[in-house]
């Protein structure tokens, strides 16, 4: 169980307001950095049928929580993932969070960071009861003005998916009768439910994007044929796999919680695909999958660290990368899809041992910067920064707007590692905070 998430993302914050100096970052505005704004706890009740007598129903309570970060300017909005999992807590959410607004940032979008989830597992339950807990969820959170396109919009993240927003953004029109801008409530919903063509794949996409950015600044050195071992094959990693060939990128290693697969020539990302997506794969494992060819081995997540590849790519959970793992780890670059996969202590010993890091909070901002062009298209609130351009709904234009603003970004990001001679990931929280310092600040004197 994730236990560590907010302690990591502070010790980074700390780590990179040191480097600012207290002139940027005086104590005051590192104290709002470092904590929440707004925690909510919402509980969730629903009736499930009665395992001993399915004709009747019993209470089962799920406990959901969100947070919300800090907001540089009061007109901006709150943004970021609802996440399903049995697991989730207040301070992993808080956590979270944090990352949320410091990943806006360093894109230039105008969000406060927020996370939030329900304790539930969703391979658990029938959909009938994931919808009844959906729909329990939007209503007390629509009660506490939390819910709503003008102030938190929340998308999939683990354990949720379109369906999931499709359900709570038909519930809050109905429940609002907003049919003028509510389909901005959620982002990552249905195309015919005013979703945005490739949001589905814009994480996955970001991800090979960032490290084209790096590669073609010659921050990072591979082969043109590079090979990655893969955490997960949920939305973010499945979908970063059925790209890698367009980038030169053979899979040739994934695996999830139940097991992993190998095999050197490189992974059948279809076949693969069809095996974790198959309607009887109830978990949507690839535990099983060397049945898929021959040529595939079992191997679990300590065999592959150390069989390694040009890339490892966790895209599943956080703190993954411990200070157990770092040190067998096999690869030269670490490209974060998941949030918060590696330990602070952890990054140490990778960049001892000379492996470089694609931090989780550029890496992994394809899908909230889609997410944004999601909901101004629904709102029709357009940036005031006019490098920020809004596509058209269709995959090529999402693409090249999301390609311009991995690469301007990224470029600085690189700009703001050497001017103070730090790794990658304290470069991306310095140049989050350096961006917003000045609005903080004036923020808070209208207070
Ligand atoms: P998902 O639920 O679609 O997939 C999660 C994957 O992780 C599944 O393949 C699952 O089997 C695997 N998994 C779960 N527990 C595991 C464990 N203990 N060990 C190994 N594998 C495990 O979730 P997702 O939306 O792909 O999100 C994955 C990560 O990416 C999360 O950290 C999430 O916060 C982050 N993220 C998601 C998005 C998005 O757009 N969905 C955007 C940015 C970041």
């Amino acid at each position: 169980m994730a236990t560590d998430v907010l302690r990591n993302i502070r010790v980074r914050i700390e780590k990179a307001a040191q480097k600012l100096g207290a002139k940027t970052v005086p104590d005051w505005m590192l104290e709002e950095l470092l904590d929440c704004e707004e925690k909510f706890y919402i509980s969730v009740n629903i009736k499930i049928p009665d395992p001993a007598n399915p004709l009747e129903k019993i209470p089962k309570k799920f406990n959901a929580v969100r947070v919300w970060h800090r907001k540089p300017d009061p007109e901006d909005i709150w943004k970021g993932g609802l996440r399903f999992h049995p697991d989730v807590t207040l301070s992993q959410m808080e956590g979270h969070a944090i990352e949320m607004s410091i990943k806006s940032w360093i894109m230039k979008l105008p969000h406060g960071g927020a996370k939030g989830g329900i304790a539930i597992d969703p391979y658990a339950w029938p959909k009938e009861t994931l919808e009844d807990v959906t729909l329990q969820f939007s209503k007390r959170a629509i009660r506490r003005g939390i819910m709503s396109p003008r102030i938190d919009i929340m998308a999939p993240d683990m354990g949720t998916d379109a369906r999931i927003m499709d359900w709570i953004r038909d519930y809050y029109i109905l429940s609002t009768g907003d049919n003028i801008i509510g389909n901005g409530v959620v982002t990552g919903k249905s195309v015919d439910k005013g979703g945005i063509l490739g949001r589905k794949s814009a994480t996955g996409l970001g991800m090979h994007l960032a490290l084209q950015t790096f590669c073609e600044a010659g921050e990072i050195v591979l082969p043109k044929k590079r090979t990655a071992i893969v955490q997960g094959f949920g939305n973010v990693s499945s979908n970063f796999c059925a790209l890698a060939d367009e980038f030169n990128i053979s899979v040739i290693g994934v695996v999830d919680q139940f097991g992993g697969v190998y095999c050197p020539t490189g992974l059948d990302i279809n076949k693969m695909s069809e095996f974790a997506f198959a309607k009887t794969n109830k978990y949507k494992t690839i535990n099983g999958s060397e049945c898929v060819s021959p040529t595939y081995i079992k191997a679990s997540f300590d065999e592959l660290m150390t069989i390694g590849a040009d890339l490892f790519v966790p895209a599943a959970m956080e703190e993954v990368i411990t200070t157990t793992v770092a040190p067998k780890m096999n690869f030269k670059v670490v490209l974060e899809g998941a949030n918060g996969p590696t330990l602070a202590d952890a990054d140490e010993i990778l960049s001892q041992r000379g492996i470089k890091v694609i931090p989780d909070i550029y890496a992994n901002s394809g899908g909230v910067t889609v997410s944004y062009f999601e909901w101004a298209r629904n709102t029709r609130r357009f940036h005031s920064d006019p490098r920020i351009c809004i596509p058209e709904n269709d995959e090529t234009s999402v693409k090249t707007a999301l390609q311009t603003m991995f690469r301007s970004n990224g470029l600085e990001l690189i700009q703001t590692a050497k001017k103070y001679k730090i790794p990658y990931r304290e470069a991306g929280y310095a140049l989050a905070i350096e961006r917003v310092s000045p609005d903080i600040k004036a923020s808070n004197r209208m207070d």
